[in-house]
């Protein structure tokens, strides 16, 4: 009998998370061909965003547009979603390991009574068993889960696993527009969203990161690595000293405590390499530590290093890469 994959698509700033694309192609390896998959997306005037997704899924795409939905509420999110899941009778719920997705995974399992495998970075699958890895201890380890049974929950780490293709020839969605009812009560709502980072990256779906740590000395020394960062289209983060010591917000702040950034290229600027800020970015693809001293523990795990100092290192950088990508 066939199954029921729903994926949970996430909706930013009026675009598509990437993460949504991510997670489609994580339900591709894992389902089978007669399984059935459905995009839940929410938001308002999301219309071009469910154009976008029509050429990607072969499916069904319900559709709820409401201005109460414009912002993520946990409350009015999952009670909806809650309302979709009940028609839909999922085997697999996939979304991203994105704040909302964390947010929403749980209580999605719990309400479904069904197993959770949290922050996957790769999907495989043999004679027929699915195979879900995801990171222990900071990184430093790798875990290989598979269900048994039962209803599954799945998040995806964003920028893991590759980003479904579109497939405007074969892909036919069905576009399902469900009547938003708001739930009867509620104890939250969300009455205004202040924005931190100014950056147009998002910073966990940043594909190249520019980080600084205490070493960019002031909240000044981070002006470089935004110069960098927006020659390269990519996102400024940091080391919690440099968090803490107030050059820039908490918001950048990446490692244990901060968020987990999986780029193609990470360029640590300043930063000694301690172990809770490697927690956060040691999956990155490339690694670049710009550091004067050569015995840094940073120098341990970059795929290339440079000893010097940043704020002599950080503009010549940039003013190449203007050069080259002119
Ligand atoms: P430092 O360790 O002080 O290193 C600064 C580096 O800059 C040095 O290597 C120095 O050589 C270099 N430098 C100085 N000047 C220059 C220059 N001009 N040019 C080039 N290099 C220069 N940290 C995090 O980052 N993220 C977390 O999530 C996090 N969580 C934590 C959770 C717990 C429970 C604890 C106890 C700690 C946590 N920390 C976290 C803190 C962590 O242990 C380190 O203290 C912190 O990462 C150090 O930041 P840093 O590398 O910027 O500073």
């Amino acid at each position: 009998m066939s199954k029921s994959y729903v994926i949970i698509a996430e909706v930013r700033d009026g675009k598509l998370r990437q993460v949504t694309l991510e997670a489609l192609e994580s339900v591709r390896i894992a389902k089978e061909d007669d399984d059935l998959i459905s995009v839940i997306v929410l938001g308002h005037q999301i219309s071009p965003i469910v154009e976008q997704l029509s050429q990607y899924v072969s499916g069904q795409i319900h559709v709820i547009d409401h201005v109460d939905l414009e912002t993520y509420n946990s409350e009015i999110y999952f009670t909806v979603i809650k309302g979709l899941l009940d028609n839909l009778n999922p085997h697999a719920v996939f979304l991203g390991h994105s704040a909302s997705g964390r947010d929403l995974a749980p209580m999605i399992a719990a309400y479904l009574n069904a197993g959770q495998i949290s922050d996957v970075i790769a999907i495989e699958k043999a004679n027929a068993e699915v195979i879900y890895t995801r990171p222990l201890y900071a990184g430093k380890a790798f875990e290989q889960k598979k269900f048994t049974d039962g209803p599954q929950v799945v998040t995806i780490r964003p920028n893991n696993i590759t980003a479904a293709n579109a497939d405007t020839a074969s892909s036919q969605a069905e576009i399902i527009t469900i009547y938003y009812s708001p739930p009867p009560s509620l104890r939250s709502i969300v009455k205004d969203v202040i924005r931190k980072t100014s950056g147009k990256v998002d910073l966990t779906e940043a594909k190249i990161v520019v980080s600084g740590g205490r070493g960019v000395k002031n909240s000044d020394g981070f002006k470089p690595l935004q110069e960098l960062a927006e020659v390269l289209n990519g996102a400024v983060g940091a080391s919690r000293a440099a968090c803490d010591a107030g050059y820039c917000d908490y918001a950048l702040q990446i490692g244990q405590t901060g968020k987990v950034v999986t780029p193609e290229i990470y360029i640590a600027c300043g930063i000694s390499g301690a172990i809770q800020h490697v927690a956060g970015m040691s999956q990155s693809r490339i690694i670049i530590a710009i550091n004067k001293d050569p015995e840094a523990p940073i120098f341990k795990i970059a795929d290339y290093g440079i000893v010097g100092d940043l704020f002599i290192v950080v503009p010549l950088l940039t003013e190449e890469f203007k050069k080259a990508l002119a």
